[in-house]
């Protein structure tokens, strides 16, 4: 079974092939996610997607498995195609979990991966509209933190979570961040427990969105947790979004989650109505698209 955030729906046959020729849950969502980190339409997940406040393209991914809970992430990640494909080389091949920055592409160049130039002509081009004018005379950045976009409007996230036919869970999360974000700035999408967890005891979930509540609240390891206490796909969404309502926010809170639970259920929540999240499971011919709970 696969289930993903609705912009995942253009990875999720890669996925689906990796899975019904009886491959491995993690390498169904690294599959699946790496067709949305191409797609330069998405403006909020690998090529094409915003950059930050100086106008580099900084991406965040994270892999991680249910079995072992064996995890791996990179954050800030520049000038390489696929954040999430490195992001499991972290996993396979460092002793460490997260790596940023210029560590993060150092690594990549050392295990081969892919290099890319970013930032799409059509990105530059608004960010030098909307964004540069501000920076001239050396303005200092702190100053213009209020023009990280929120993200409702420039935001997004692919969470692609999956459970194969050993009943192996994995969740995979690649991100643009927000736009114009604070140099080095990581949201929750490379942190483990906060953008995405798996673990076979109860499942694997994922979240999209305001970030920074979601690194706060521990969301994706509490979903995962309540899965496993015996509570429902649904329910445990909603019992972590009414969880974050209670962080003390400047903004209304702007959350999404998604669960695949160790049983083959699911359900996906969200702070704001009319939200939707895609899913298949062995037999159907397409993707579908279900709605998600809102939890106003
Ligand atoms: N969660 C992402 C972040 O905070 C952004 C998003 O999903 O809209 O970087």
């Amino acid at each position: 079974m696969l289930v993903a955030s609705a912009n995942g729906a253009v990875g999720l046959p890669f996925g689906r092939a990796v899975l019904e020729a009886g491959g491995s849950a993690i390498d169904a969502v690294e599959a699946a996610t790496r067709p949305v980190e191409d797609d330069p339409s998405d403006q909020t997940v690998g090529y094409g997607g915003f950059p930050n406040v100086v106008g580099d393209v900084e991406l965040d991914a994270l892999v991680m498995e249910g079995t072992t809970r064996r995890s791996g992430a990179v954050g800030a990640l520049r000038g390489f195609r696929h954040p999430v494909s490195v992001a499991r080389a972290v996993m396979e091949r460092l002793p460490h979990v997260l790596v940023v920055g210029p560590g993060a592409e150092r690594f990549a160049a050392e295990v081969g991966a892919e290099e890319r130039e970013m930032l799409t002509p059509a990105m530059a081009d608004l960010w030098e509209r909307r964004v540069a004018p501000r920076l001239e005379g050396g303005t200092p950045l702190v100053g213009l933190a209020g023009l990280a976009a929120d993200p409702e409007r420039a935001g997004g996230t692919v969470d692609v979570l999956a459970l194969d036919r050993e009943g192996r869970s994995a969740v995979a999360v690649s991100t643009s961040g927000w736009a114009w974000k604070y140099p080095g700035r990581l949201g929750d999408s490379p942190i483990v427990g906060a953008g995405g967890y798996a673990d076979d005891r109860g499942g694997a979930a994922g979240c999209t969105g305001m970030g920074e509540l979601a690194i706060r609240a521990g969301t994706a390891r509490m979903v995962v947790a309540a899965l496993a206490e015996g509570r429902s796909a649904e329910e445990a969404c909603r019992a972590a979004i009414v969880d974050l309502r209670r962080l003390g926010t400047d903004r209304p809170p702007l959350v999404h989650v998604v669960c695949l639970a160790a049983d083959g259920s699911h359900a996906g929540a969200s702070t704001h109505p009319a939200r939707t999240y895609v899913y298949w499971e062995e037999g159907m011919d397409d993707v579908a698209e279900a709605a998600r709970i809102e939890v106003p």
